[in-house]
């Protein structure tokens, strides 16, 4: 780069940018950025300034800095350390995308933040002053590892020292290192997105947080890789930025054409658009036609509200399942993840040291770290948990606060920072006795606090019930699903006309396409605001005061129904409203809503052995009848004595008083394992009190 480069770019600054300048001077130190649109250096002169650019981007950027520092102001002021910044500019380049051809090269890439570091300040200039001659040296530091003199400056001395180090004098730039990685929408399939570490300094750092989706324009360096003898000819990229453009929350990068909003009204009337959603959510599982309802329904979404005290009332729907293992949850939550915007998938056995919210960790520099999880990088979009059974406690703890408010706060030594999680939750879980007991209820057999399964507004079992007609139906199933994946290149080309090819294509096949149910999603998110009208309105709370009713009048109990689960109706009435674009919900999107919501109930909040709703379970987990049973056990051991009595007296007795050997077997199960008995021999039980 020359002076005529410099010069050009005056002239180009004063051109497009006079008016910026001067408030950028008038507002100096304040204010030290002058950002810039890379299309205005095109439009300028693309002939000369642009190959430039392209060429060697780290010096054309130096030397705009440079012509903004000289330019004549007509105010008395010196653009010492201001910085021009390029942004908007036109090519985008994915992360997994980068080569060693992007090696000092100027680049724009999208990500989302997943892990922030602390400010932390780097010297720029150390200053150190010979303790034998006080010659002062000034040394300028550019590199990871800190410079320092061999020997002193001065020729009379040249000693090695011993130096002072005059750190009053030497000189700081402010610096913050963050990941990112791509966003979920580009994943396109793959399951582990690649990461590209950023670094930002001067005015550029605090500005950001984990979860943060940001454009970041910069030119692409190398760090060494440090391997156990040293330094490896091995290298990572490392994007050091001149600009970052942060995107705004409701961004949506899907593209819905013209036509596209013609199909997705004429779905919106079809009479049967729900069938055909259904149908072609995960078209391979079959059966859990209520499970899959609920999720469409998920998918497409309510409206959250903003309460005049400033509350925010979610317009997500947080749905689980629960169930054997091998019943194709974790594939449900796979092809969830794939239809959703910004769809996380992760598990709670916590394979990121992030877990699933966020965490704060400490490097050997005493840095800190701030590690968005699944919750946080999820904002905006759907966060799929498989396993949740095996969350940690703090991630247990955080979730709470993540399912109401949405958000994730970090409290941590130096770091005290709010995260927004504003995602719908799916979570599956297994039960924790290896298979799932039918004759227990859904909350006792999940190791997960019963108020934390209470935020979810609907809870599905999943159950491999052993029935061999079914079984065979389903195997049949995917096997053909797996031959419709094999032939489908010779189905589409040449045997579309042979029927019973046909037929097995249709097995796997979605109604509607993937691609087009998310821009169908989209779509409705961003213009369908649906509101419930009073008729609806008293649909939902009628349901909502009869099973306060006939819970309080069967059982002489609080409620199961909480004014929680009234807001999870509305949610879903509104998303099924958003399905047939209308602006008002109307008396079948409530029905839909309390079929489901009654489906899950029966399954999740009603005692196995009574069938009655039984608020036990909720804040216990253990229903009334069980905990009678129990009782009445314990009664019966106690009169024969509390230590070593003979099994075979209890099961007679019980059995006088209506119990089968089969259910006192059971019941003396569950008190062993709640250790509540011991067995000091095969046939006598022992009552731990
Ligand atoms: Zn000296």
């Amino acid at each position: 780069m020359n002076n005529d480069t410099t010069t050009d770019l005056v002239a180009f600054l004063k051109l497009y940018y006079w008016d910026d300048i001067l408030e950028l001077a008038n507002n100096f130190p304040d204010k030290d950025s002058l950002i810039i649109n890379y299309s205005d250096i095109e439009t300028y002169n693309s002939g000369s300034l642009v190959p430039q650019f392209k060429e060697s981007p780290t010096t054309f950027l130096e030397s705009l800095n440079e012509a903004l520092r000289i330019i004549d102001l007509p105010i008395d002021v010196e653009l010492k350390s201001a910085t021009v910044r390029v942004h908007n500019f036109p090519v985008r380049t994915q992360i997994s995308d980068i080569r060693s051809e992007h090696i000092n090269k100027f680049i724009a890439v999208e990500g989302i933040i997943s892990q922030i570091t602390s400010v932390k300040p780097r010297a720029t200039k150390i200053v150190l002053q010979c303790m034998r001659c006080e010659t002062t040296m000034e040394i300028y530091q550019s590199g990871p590892k800190l410079v320092l003199p061999q020997f002193c400056d001065n020729e009379n001395c040249g000693k090695k020292g011993p130096f002072k180090e005059m750190v009053e004098q030497f000189e700081f730039i402010n610096t913050q290192d963050v990941l990112i990685q791509d966003p979920p929408e580009s994943l396109k399939g793959k399951t582990n997105p690649d990461n590209l570490k950023i670094e930002l300094e001067g005015n550029l750092v605090g500005k950001l947080n984990a979860g943060d989706r940001v454009i970041f324009n910069g030119v692409i360096g190398v760090l060494p890789i440090i391997g156990r003898d040293g330094k490896t000819p091995y290298f990572e990229f490392v994007l050091r930025v001149n600009s970052f453009e942060k995107l705004v929350e409701d961004y949506e990068e899907i593209i819905i054409t013209d036509e596209d909003i013609q199909l997705i009204n004429e779905y919106a009337q079809d009479p049967d658009i729900f069938e055909k959603l259904i149908l072609s959510i995960a078209p391979a599982i079959k059966g859990y036609d209520n499970i899959k309802e609920a999720l469409v329904l998920q998918l497409f979404g309510g409206t959250s509200k903003i309460l005049n005290d400033s509350t925010r009332i979610r317009g997500e729907s947080h749905i689980m399942f629960v169930g054997d293992p091998g019943v194709a949850k974790s594939q449900l939550l796979r092809k969830m993840v794939e239809f959703a915007p910004r769809g996380i998938l992760a598990s709670g056995k916590g394979s990121s040291t992030a877990g699933l919210t966020a965490t704060a960790t400490k490097d050997e520099s005493g840095r800190w770290t701030l590690q968005a999880g699944a919750l946080v990088l999820a904002d905006g979009g759907l966060a799929a948990i498989d396993e949740m059974d095996k969350m940690s406690k703090e991630d247990q703890s955080a979730f709470h606060e993540a399912m109401e408010q949405q958000t994730v706060t970090i409290t941590k030594a130096g770091i005290n920072t709010t995260l927004r999680s504003r995602c719908a939750i799916l979570g599956a879980a297994n039960p924790k006795y290896g298979r799932f007991d039918r004759y227990e209820s859904v909350m006792s057999q999940v190791t997960l606090p019963p108020a934390l399964m209470s935020r979810f507004d609907l809870i599905f079992l999943m159950l491999d019930i052993p029935d061999e007609k079914k079984d065979s139906e389903i195997s049949m199933h995917i096997l053909q699903s797996h031959q419709a994946g094999i032939d489908r290149k010779i189905i589409d080309s040449k045997m579309a006309f042979n029927g019973e090819v046909e037929n097995i294509k249709n097995t796997a096949t979605p109604v509607i396409e993937p691609e087009f149910i998310k821009k169908y999603v989209a779509y409705c998110r961003k213009h369908v605001i649906p509101r419930i009208p009073d008729n609806v309105l008293k649909i939902l709370q009628d349901f909502y005061l009869d099973m306060r009713r006939s819970s309080s009048k069967s059982q002489n109990n609080p409620v199961p129904v909480t004014a929680r689960q009234l807001e999870g109706l509305i949610r879903l009435t509104e998303a099924s409203a958003r399905i047939r674009l209308r602006e008002f919900a109307q008396e079948d999107d409530a029905r839909r809503t309390i079929r489901l919501t009654l489906a899950s109930m029966d399954q999740v909040y009603k005692d196995p052995t009574t069938g009655m709703y039984d608020s036990d379970i909720i804040t216990t987990g253990t229903s009334k009848s069980q905990r009678e049973k129990i009782q009445i056990l314990k009664n019966v051991i106690l009169n024969l004595g509390t230590t070593k009595v003979s099994k075979e007296r209890i099961l007679e007795e019980m059995k006088l008083k209506g119990f089968d050997e089969k259910i006192t077997e059971e019941l003396i199960q569950k008190m062993r394992q709640k250790g509540d008995i011991l067995s000091p021999s095969h046939d006598t039980i022992t009552l731990v009190t």
